[in-house]
């Protein structure tokens, strides 16, 4: 029985049987788990997080409750876990049995059903499940996080961008073709990305924004894929349908009034079954375009590398080179800091490496527990105005 008929056979029983199902987690994958249930008439009775700020409040209709008072609540409810990071996973399964909760499903199957069947995801079908159930073994290679860069262009000019755009004199909008082979020979140097974010500059801006969704929403090993925008462009009824036919989010970054059309995408998203997510950019950022050498030991800059947020959540491919964050690509780019032998990066676009070589340099580099030379550039707490607008483009100091 192939995997979607599976799936199928679980949903229709849980419909027939009128099995009240709770589904641990709020974010997309949960939503989109929720979507697909409620199409096929299983009785969701609410959802459930750890997250304090979201238990008491109604998502779609469906509450929220912390899992101790949703088991209390509801007896013999089966519980779908959402969680796609291995780790908080491992623990909501063991917060579950602590709980005496057994009748539990992943998430895995009920995604690729969601994707695949209630969605229209082109992708292929085995490739895509085997990406799916393969990316927490450890002998994997893995990309959790990858943001891709698809163009200089942004309708904001924000001064402490961390893309560094308001220093950038003659943007571009990166070449749709190269992106998307960049993107493809890193998919093939690993098992599983776990989740492409498709970011500018304003992604929107792009005038080959629907090829590159489509080709991006055809590769079989990226799991979830999101776009970031500011709100302050509307796609095109083409663009849109892309977006909502491959199951794509849209991540919302909330920048108040400078985000004009907040309100028109929030409204297109929920008109056209596309999960849209909001971040407030109101509070301070830190400020990461210094590239002042720090000269830190190697203890200390292993110590940031290890505990950095943007190491596990914002890889990222640039101009053909995969770097652990935007500060090593963004930085070396412009010169602001020296370009150092490879070892801080793979680059994704050399030619005559081959496919094994690649994996074999992803692998390496992954799994490395040093620092990269940019470590030693970053600026820690500095915090500053979020979203100032600078009025020209800004200069900065190159590294000789
Ligand atoms: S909205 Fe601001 S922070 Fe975001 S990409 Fe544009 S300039 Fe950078
Ligand atoms: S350069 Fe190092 S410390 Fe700075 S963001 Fe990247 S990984 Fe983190």
């Amino acid at each position: 029985m192939g995997k979607i008929e599976e799936a199928y056979r679980i949903i229709e029983r849980l419909a027939k049987e009128c099995t009240p199902a709770i589904i641990f987690g709020t974010k997309g994958v949960g939503r989109a788990i929720q979507k697909l249930l409620s199409a096929n008439h299983v009785c969701i009775v609410c959802f459930c997080d750890n997250n304090k700020e979201l238990q008491g409040k109604a998502i779609d209709g469906v509450m929220v409750y912390s899992p101790e008072e949703a088991f209390l609540t509801v007896r013999g409810a089966v519980v779908i876990v959402s969680a796609i990071n291995s780790e908080s996973r491992k623990s909501i399964f063991s917060q579950l049995s602590s709980l005496g909760q057994n009748k539990i499903y992943s998430w895995e199957l009920f995604y690729f059903v969601y994707l695949c069947g209630f969605k229209k995801r082109h992708v292929n079908y085995e490739s895509f499940y085997k990406a799916l159930n393969s990316f927490a073994d450890d002998d994997h290679v893995v990309i959790d996080i990858l943001t891709m860069p698809i163009t200089q262009r942004c309708s904001l000019k924000c001064r402490y961008c961390s893309y560094f755009l308001a220093y950038i004199e003659n943007p571009i909008h990166f070449d749709k073709h190269s992106l998307v082979n960049n993107l493809k020979k890193l998919a093939e140097s690993v098992d599983v990305i776990r989740n492409l974010v498709i970011i500018g500059g304003e992604a929107f801006t792009h005038p080959d924004i629907d090829f590159i969704l489509s080709e991006t929403s055809k590769i079989s090993n990226i799991l979830l894929i999101d776009i970031i925008t500011n709100c302050t462009i509307i796609p095109s009824a083409g663009t849109t349908q892309i977006i909502s036919e491959n199951g794509i989010f849209i991540e919302a970054s909330d920048y108040g009034k400078l985000s004009t059309k907040f309100a028109g995408l929030k409204m297109l998203c929920e008109s056209n079954d596309i999960y849209f997510s909001v971040t407030s950019v109101s509070k301070n950022w830190s400020d990461c375009t210094s590239n002042e050498k720090h000269n830190r030991t190697d203890e200390e800059n292993r110590n940031l590398f290890k505990h950095c947020f943007n190491r596990r959540n914002c890889n990222q491919l640039y101009k053909g080179e995969f770097h652990f964050c935007q500060m090593s690509s963004m930085k070396m780019d412009l010169e602001m800091i020296p370009r150092t032998e490879s070892s801080d990066y793979v680059n994704i676009s050399d030619e005559s490496l081959d496919r094994n070589q690649r994996r074999q340099m992803m692998r390496d580099l992954l799994s490395q527990t040093t620092f990269v030379s940019a470590c030693d550039y970053c600026q820690i707490g500095k915090s500053i105005p979020s979203a100032e607008q600078a009025d020209k483009v800004l200069r900065y100091k190159k590294y000789y």
